[in-house]
């Protein structure tokens, strides 16, 4: 294995869900991935885990699932599986995801199938997914190379699973030792705070975007929301980074806002499919209309999902010259991909305000916050892309000129 991955590992643990002694810790991994698992528990015990608990997946069990088990097992999710996740969560563990899959692992399977799991997951897991959304515990997510993945972002190379890991330490930032690698991440945090701050600190009412791609679009932002960035503060007060690799400043769009037409400008990992050239128009916020080039019903099944997955739920921005797009690896996985362009997420949204942390779920609603299902980030960030911030009294400040941070 890499050396750095020995960081890598160390990075998700000390900085990623900043592990305290005695926080027991789950990590979810695709079988392929063990050997990366096995390092993050190795760190987490260093660390002083009270115990490391791993939730196994597979691609190929997953797809032979979705073509071949009996069609009543898609509309309930077993009550074991209810129990592993609160149960964990009541136990104050932190979660560690290695995000890596084939990105068309479910090529050919009905779309209905996919949409009534994730209906069956969602009616019992709400809770749990609000509790995730709003820091009740701390999470990261990070990847690692499997076969079928480095072969879409390698194609013929020999070497595509070495090259895959290069990309990813690349993107991750992973410098030198864990020790070092640590002090890199906290620059960073550093850094994207500052951006953050600053945004947070105009209280735009509005943002309009636009490019040559076609992407015309406004979209209104609730009063006293926050960007945020890497370095969040969990409900404990212990601060983590719930994606590394991450370079992206966020914050919730007012639900009903958003009108005009946004063009992707990648392509996006959705539901085991790839779908290209999507395109979609909003009006009072709503998506009245979508397109994609290519798998356009797992794009539609995931817009009909329920009411909510048809209006925005973050407004991202990261720069065009970005580390991860500097990189030019299109990595068909959104952990990396929304990370190397400004990007939109339909669906559920982060309750992040100035004013206030604890919110019932009727009072986020009725500040602007858009509630949902799902949460899907899809890029369009292009390097000519212009944003412009509209302040209470009618300013129009350059946030975003040709693809990167105006001078804010
Ligand atoms: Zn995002
Ligand atoms: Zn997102």
């Amino acid at each position: 294995m890499l050396p750095k991955l020995d960081s890598y590992a160390a990075l998700a643990v000390a900085v990623g869900v900043n592990l305290q002694p005695g926080q027991p810790l789950v990590i979810s991994c695709p079988v392929d991935c063990a050997d990366f698992a096995r390092l993050i528990a190795e760190k987490a015990y260093d660390a002083g885990a009270s115990e490391v608990v791993v939730r196994w997946s597979d691609d190929n069990i997953t797809r032979q699932k979705y073509l071949r088990a009996d069609d009543a097992v898609f509309d309930t999710l077993p009550q074991w599986l209810e129990k592993f996740f609160y149960e964990h969560a009541d136990r104050g563990a932190a979660i560690i995801s290695v995000f890596a899959e084939d990105p068309e692992t479910l090529l050919g399977v009905d779309p209905n199938r996919i949409a009534r799991w994730q209906k069956a997951s969602h009616a019992k897991l709400k809770d749990y997914y609000e509790r995730q959304m709003r820091n009740d515990f701390r999470w990261c997510v990070v990847s690692a190379p499997v076969d079928a993945w480095a072969e879409k972002v390698f194609p013929g190379r020999e070497d595509k699973n070495a090259a895959l890991w290069d990309a990813i330490c690349r993107a991750a930032d992973l410098r030198g030792t864990p020790e070092e690698t640590v002090a890199v991440w906290q620059d960073k945090v550093k850094r994207l705070g500052g951006f953050a701050e600053k945004l947070t600190a105009y209280n735009f009412t509005k943002l309009h975007y636009k490019n040559s791609l076609g992407t015309d679009f406004t979209v209104g932002l609730p009063k006293n929301h926050m960007w945020s960035a890497a370095g969040e503060l969990a409900a404990d007060g212990v601060r983590f980074v719930a994606n590394i690799p991450t370079e992206e400043v966020f914050t919730l769009p007012d639900r009903s806002t958003a009108d005009g037409v946004v063009y992707a400008a990648l392509p996006l990992v959705l539901s085991g499919n790839i779908i290209r050239d999507i395109r979609l128009t909003f009006r009072n916020g709503k998506i009245v209309e979508s397109y994609a080039s290519e798998g356009q019903e797992f794009l539609d099944a995931e817009l009909d999902l329920d009411e909510g997955a048809r209006y925005l739920g973050e407004v991202a921005l990261v720069p065009y010259h970005s580390p991860i797009s500097a990189l030019g690896v299109l990595f068909y996985n959104t952990l990396f991909d929304e990370n190397a362009a400004c990007h939109l997420a339909f669906g559920e949204a982060y309750p992040l305000f100035t004013d206030v942390t604890e919110l019932s779920k009727d009072e986020i609603a009725a500040r602007g916050a858009n509630s949902s299902m799902t949460h899907i980030d899809f890029m369009i960030g292009t390097p000519d892309l212009s944003i412009t911030g509209i302040t209470a009294d009618g300013r129009e400040v350059p946030v975003f000129a040709d693809g990167d941070f105006a001078e804010l």
